[in-house]
């Protein structure tokens, strides 16, 4: 499918191209995604909305409408939308096409969105977008964002896509909040100072200079930001980061969530020890390549926030390891248990090897990046390099130290 561009984002009628204007439609997509970088840059709502099909649902348009408010509350150094057809080519199947009869043709690229926040982001924060694109009148434009949800592709959600966010900034954080919750994320920012002073004298490397933390509004919010398949009633906060395969399995800029329900009722050094759980993850993820499990991510966490204590016995152990997705399933006293498991297996190694060889376990596994060889392979080798045996005989040595 090729459409005529002239200049800009202006499209002709189909029937008007010419030899010397045609483009592809990757092209011509492009320039929808530019327009609305543009209309961002400039703060022209008006063309940021004209990207959207006059089709779409009011529902989408409303929230289109939330989002370009959204964005423009926030403090961008850069923000740019990249079309992503070298890895998936179009998501839109045939029955894509029967949604959209008065389309003449229907594309849906992944979209990445790349921005940075003044004076916090030293390497982009990625999104991914899953935008419906249609051809109707010989013009490209977004129609919808959630046609790939059911197979798994939801479109990114952030606070900013319900409407401006506030900031409250101190000399290490930005707390992203509704305008409405101001007084908790002062209370919240100044918690953060503090577990950020514990994160310094416990990381062992530099710690990152600015760390951004949101505080959603409510758990639906979360959830949608979070895009969790788990339940977040049992959780307090979480860091995430995602990857740019682009540069070899590099971590993107880190964003530390708060599930204020939970948090909000903890005791106050509970919540100090959550932020500087979390901080260590951020810290971390620089650090981190894709096999590093998640009893390595949060084993370091843990113990560095609980006071880089001895190793205890764990109630109700197996005495392995525990898997990745025992972090999140299998209930609450389950998913403390993997938890304390975790952070016993690293205070066992720091009690072994010193209190530096739990990150040095991270960053040795974390070394590998585009690499042969499973998870519990890369953790073997590390761990012949760091604690002088492999993985079977550590497992073997905590359960029988602790
Ligand atoms: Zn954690």
């Amino acid at each position: 499918m090729a459409v005529a561009l002239t200049s800009g984002a202006a499209v002709r009628p189909a029937g008007a191209q010419t030899a010397t204007t045609t483009v592809t439609r990757e092209q011509a997509v492009r320039h929808v995604l530019a327009q609305r970088d543009e209309a961002l840059r400039s703060g022209d709502r008006a063309a940021f909305l004209d990207t959207v099909d006059p089709s779409a649902t009011p529902e989408f348009k409303a929230r289109q409408g939330r989002l370009f408010d959204g964005l423009r509350s926030l403090p961008l150094a850069s923000y740019e939308l990249r079309l992503r057809t070298d890895e998936v080519p179009d998501l839109a199947g045939g029955g894509l096409a029967g949604r959209y009869p008065g389309a003449d043709a229907v594309f849906l690229p992944p979209v990445e969105a790349h921005y940075r926040f003044t004076g916090i982001d030293t390497i982009d924060a990625v999104d991914g977008y899953y935008y419906t694109f249609l051809l109707r009148g010989g013009r490209w434009r977004i129609v919808a964002d959630g046609d790939v949800n059911d197979v798994g592709l939801p479109s990114a959600r952030n606070l900013w896509d319900y409407g401006p966010v506030s900031q409250e900034r101190t000399a290490h954080f930005t707390v992203l909040h509704d305008p409405a919750d101001g007084k908790r994320a002062t209370v919240l920012a100044s918690l953060c100072e503090e577990a950020y002073a514990r994160l310094t004298a416990t990381f062992g490397r530099p710690a990152p200079a600015q760390i951004v933390v949101v505080l959603p509004h409510n758990l639906d919010q979360l959830r949608e930001i979070l895009q969790a398949t788990f339940d977040l009633s049992n959780f307090v906060a979480f860091a995430s980061a995602s990857v740019d395969r682009d540069e070899d399995w590099q971590s993107t800029a880190a964003r530390v969530y708060v599930q204020d329900a939970n948090l909000s009722r903890s005791r106050r050094d509970f919540q100090l020890q959550t932020f500087h759980h979390e901080f260590t993850h951020v810290a971390a993820f620089p650090l981190a390549g894709p096999f590093v499990p998640s009893w390595i991510h949060e084993g370091l966490a843990d113990w560095m926030a609980g006071g880089r204590l001895a190793p205890t016995a764990v109630d109700g152990s197996d005495g392995l390891l525990p898997h990745d997705w025992e972090f999140t399933t299998g209930g609450g006293d389950s998913i403390v248990r993997a938890y304390d498991e975790s952070t016993s297996a690293m205070a066992f190694l720091a009690a072994k090897k010193g209190k530096g060889a739990p990150l040095d376990l991270l960053i040795r596994v974390g070394e590998a990046r585009v690499a042969p060889g499973t998870s519990d392979y890369r953790v073997d080798q590390a761990l012949r390099a760091v604690y002088g045996a492999g993985l079977d005989q550590f497992q073997k040595d905590w359960k029988g130290g602790r």
